[in-house]
């Protein structure tokens, strides 16, 4: 494994025990850190911010987007609690990075993103790192991909205003929703919600989070870095 790599685990690690107390978890499962440990983040980066791709911080993809952090992507595949036959759903393709991580946890990932352009740069990244259980959309994620519901997971990485009802409706018996939800940046809750076998959910508030907001409207594309 690349030194950096390595670093980079270490890092997640310090976070997991740094949060502890809020998460309930001391560590991660294997599979979860084995699979943030195969995904190359440098090829989800811009070619100039590569040098810093290892660093466990989000990073600017353009379109006024970030690649989460990767504690924070490895504490959502974590939450999600996926088996091998799992069926997952993410709303917020972006990089691709989540989705490449999600791919090897499961037996297949619906990425739904909003802006095409991030859309169809992720599919091609994906293709060409050889992930192939991955299908990408474009689209409002808020109203979910009732296509090919439901869903074992669904994993939303943008703060929305509130938990989406159509997502719910669209995780199976036995599923969970991981989201962050707040008005701003600075309130945001990374949020879990259970869905048990006879349909009741129950919502927990893990922890404080700081995502790019989910878009409700047509986007105004600027491509700034
Ligand atoms: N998981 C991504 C994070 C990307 S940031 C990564 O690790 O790279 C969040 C992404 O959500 C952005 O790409 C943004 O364009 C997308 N997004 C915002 N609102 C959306 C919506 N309503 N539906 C689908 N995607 C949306």
């Amino acid at each position: 494994m690349k030194q950096a790599v390595k670093q980079m685990l270490r890092e997640i690690e310090k976070d997991v025990l740094y949060t502890r107390s809020l998460t309930g978890k001391k560590k991660f499962s294997d599979k979860v850190m084995t699979a943030i440990s195969k995904v190359p983040r440098d090829a989800f980066v811009p070619e100039h911010l590569k040098y810093l791709a290892f660093n466990n911080h989000p990073l600017p993809i353009g379109h006024g987007q970030t690649i989460s952090q990767p504690y924070i992507v490895a504490l959502m595949s974590e939450l999600l609690d996926i088996k091998p036959d799992h069926v997952i759903l993410e709303i917020g393709t972006g990089s691709g990075y989540q989705t490449a991580v999600l791919s090897l946890l499961c037996r297949q990932v619906y990425s739904m993103e909003l802006i095409a352009a991030l859309s169809q740069s992720a599919q091609k990244r994906l293709a060409k790192l050889h992930y192939n259980n991955i299908e990408t959309l474009i689209g409002n994620g808020y109203a979910g991909c009732p296509e090919h519901a439901p869903y074992d997971g669904i994993i939303v990485t943008a703060a929305a205003t509130h938990i989406p009802e159509s997502l719910v409706s669209q995780l199976k018996p036995g599923g969970k929703l991981v989201i962050p939800v707040g008005l701003s940046s600075m309130q945001q809750q990374l949020m879990l919600l259970e869905k048990d076998l006879n349909m009741q959910t129950q919502v927990s508030s893990i922890l404080a989070v700081s995502f790019v907001p989910l878009i409700d409207r047509p986007v105004e594309d600027k491509n700034h870095v």
